[in-house]
Formats: C-alpha cells, structure tokens, sequence
C-alpha cells in the first residue's frame, strides 16, 4: 500500500509501542497509589509530562493530559465565563466548532489561501470577546497561521482594554494538532496562553491529547472525581499513552529541520507528476506558509469521492478532508471558507506525506494518482 493520509493518523513507532509496553506489564501501577512500585510510575509519567512540555518550551504542571485533541480543544474553552465570548476561524477543526457552540461564539473570515483574516479578526474583538482560538495549521490545507501576530493584535488589545478600565481577559488558544512535528513550538514566543497537542499525528498513541495551561488561566474541569492533573481532569492517568506521547516527541526533536526538506522534495516529486495529468491540478492552500508534508488539490470536473475509491483499489490511501468530516459525508467547510466552488470541492483531495514515504513510493503515487485522473477524464468525456 501507499499511504498518503498522515495528516488523519499516523503508525505508532516501535520506539515508542516499545516504551509504552511496561506501563501495561510489568509497570501497571496506579500512579496515586503510595506504594514504591506505583511511586516508580508516578515519577515516570510527571518525568514523560515534563519531556511533552520541554518541547513546546513548557513546564510538565502546565500541561493536562487528555484522551486527544478533542478533549483538549474543550477544556480550553472552560477559561470562558457564562458572558464571555470566542472567536474561532472559520475553518477550524470541528472539535473546536462543535464545542464553541455551547458558547456565545462568532467566526473569523480566512483568506483563499486559509490564511486568517487579521483585519476581520480585529473588527470582531468587542470587550465581551475573552478567547480567540487559531489552529497553527489547518488539518485541510496545512496553511500556517501567523499566530505570533495574532498574540500581538491581543495584546495591545489587552492594553487599550486596561486603559479604559476594562478587565474582560482575553486569551490566544491553539490547537496544535496539525504541524507539531514539522513547526518549532514554543509558547512563549508564539504568545499562546493555551494550546491543544495530538499524540495521534506524531507516531504516539492515538486517544493521547495535552492541553497546555498558561500561567494564570482559570479553567473549569470536565470531569470531577479523584483531583488527578491538579483537579482539572480526574480520571486515572493514561501512563503509557503519556509515556507513548513524550517518545514519539523525543524522536521528533532531532530530525525536525531535515524532516521539513525531505516532505518539500517529495510534494514538488508529486505536484511534478500530478500536473501532467489530463486534468490541470488546482493546488490549494498557501505555498509560502504550508506545512511541508501537506499537498491539498483539486482536480476540477472530477469526483473525488470516486477517485479515492478507485485509488483505494489500487492500494493508494488519500482523503478528500478531514476523516471526521469525510465520514458524515459532508461538503468540506474548510475548501467552502476558502471560496472553492460545489464543483471543485467535489474535486479535491488531500494528500499528507509522512513517515510512510519515500521518494521511490512517492513516485509510484504519482503515477497511479496521474493514471486515475486521467480514467475518469476518460470516462466523463468520452
Ligand atoms: N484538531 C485537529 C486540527 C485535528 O486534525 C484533529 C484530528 O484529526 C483533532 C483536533 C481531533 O483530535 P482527536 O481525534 O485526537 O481528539
């Protein structure tokens, strides 16, 4: 098989099924319980805590452990008082759409590209607006937001607030989910004061999710019940999937930089083939600020719904978006924010290079992805 969805799951390394072993063996200990064994896992969890907040230039206490991303992306939102209000962008993820309609909530415009749409943003944020939330790359189209600037915009916004006496918060929350692995993370310099990570998009565990908490920010917890993660999640702790999450970062960190120039050879080796297709590509997303290993395309006229089925047959795994929006068989909010017509949005794919690839499977890809293409123009025009 040739598998180019890496941006809905990716395979759990050996290192890290390696590490995460013991702590359902041999290690299987209650963290909370007081006896020397469990105190052992306790320590190694608060030492796997601490190595997932190392990475994002944190501290383990300013993390909370989640079951993933979705988890994460609603507890942020409990920093929000009854009258508070969130902007979230458009094209966000649907973990984060779904869970702000509990709140008095408003979206913010991107650009055909995905880029946020900063002069929108600011007309938005009225006094009531407590949070704004920004991915720092879109699951869709891998555009990176400029989350640095948008922590700026808040903060003189904060400022001008304080001036006239106004004591509403405002906080940045990212969810983080989509370019962990490519993107050199560090909260301060991003300005972010809460920010949800994914496990499952870094060779971790899937259900494995964190949620940073900046220092400050009051969040009302999800679940009650035994006080575990300061009180703001209870439940018994994931230690191997912690365990699982902290390894697969650990490999990230040292390969980062060559990773990001290996996926932009092998999307350019695959854009090369995909243009000569008999239907000319449409590449999506921003070519400046993308994630390297993401190549969203539109094939206009086409039915991507039957190319991934017939891609499928030929072993080649694409998507035509997010899973979770795939599955309900909807039509993609993201490619409609960013202006794509119903026809092109009938034609898009997208492609997610990861781990799994190689130039020599890339090649493949490319041939079969331009072959199939080229039978459906065959079969729509004769
Ligand atoms: N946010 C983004 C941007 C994602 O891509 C995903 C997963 O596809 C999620 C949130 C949800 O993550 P999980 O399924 O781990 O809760």
């Amino acid at each position: 098989m040739i598998y180019l969805d890496h941006a809905a799951a990716t395979p759990v390394s050996e290192k890290v099924l390696k590490a995460m072993i013991p702590f359902m063996t041999d290690n299987f200990f209650n963290p909370s319980s007081a006896y020397l064994p469990a105190v052992r896992v306790r320590g190694a969890y608060e030492e796997a805590k601490n190595t997932i907040a190392n990475f994002i230039g944190a501290k383990g206490n300013d993390l909370v452990i989640t079951s993933g991303a979705t988890e994460a992306n609603a507890l942020a939102f409990t920093a929000v008082s009854k009258t508070g209000k969130i902007l979230v962008l458009e094209t966000e993820h649907a973990s984060v759409l779904e869970n702000v309609k509990k709140y008095n909530s408003k979206t913010v415009k991107v650009d055909r590209t995905g880029l946020i749409d900063l002069i929108d943003l600011k007309e938005k944020i009225d006094d009531n607006v407590e949070l704004v939330s920004v991915s720092l790359a879109n699951n869709e189209l891998g555009t990176i937001q400029p989350l640095a600037e948008v922590s700026q915009i808040l903060k003189e916004i904060r400022l001008d607030r304080l001036k006239r006496g106004v004591t509403t918060q405002l906080l940045l929350h990212s969810d983080a989910s989509q370019g962990i692995a490519l993107l050199e993370l560090n909260v301060a310099r991003l300005g972010v004061d809460l920010m949800s990570l994914n496990a499952a998009k870094v060779c971790g565990p899937k259900g494995v999710g964190a949620l940073y908490v900046g220092h400050g920010v009051r969040l009302n917890p999800i679940t009650l019940g035994g006080g575990q993660e300061r009180g703001l999640r209870a439940g018994t702790e994931n230690v191997a999937g912690t365990v699982g999450f902290a390894t697969a970062l650990g490999a990230i960190k040292d390969h980062s930089s060559a990773t990001r120039k290996k996926y932009t050879t092998l999307v350019e080796n695959l854009k090369n083939e995909l243009i000569k297709a008999r239907v000319e590509p449409i590449f999506l997303g921003n070519s400046k600020h993308q994630l390297a290993n993401f190549l969203p395309v539109c094939f206009p006229g086409l039915d991507a719904e039957r190319l991934i089925f017939k891609l499928e047959e030929k072993e080649v795994y694409v998507s035509t978006g997010a899973a979770c929006s795939a599955s309900k068989g909807e039509p993609s909010h993201v490619l409609r924010a960013i202006g794509l017509t119903d026809k092109e949005i009938t034609g898009s794919l997208r492609i997610s290079l990861g781990v799994l690839n190689n130039e020599d499977n890339i090649k493949e890809a490319g041939r079969i992805i331009r072959e199939t293409v080229n039978d459906e123009y065959r079969r729509i025009n004769g």
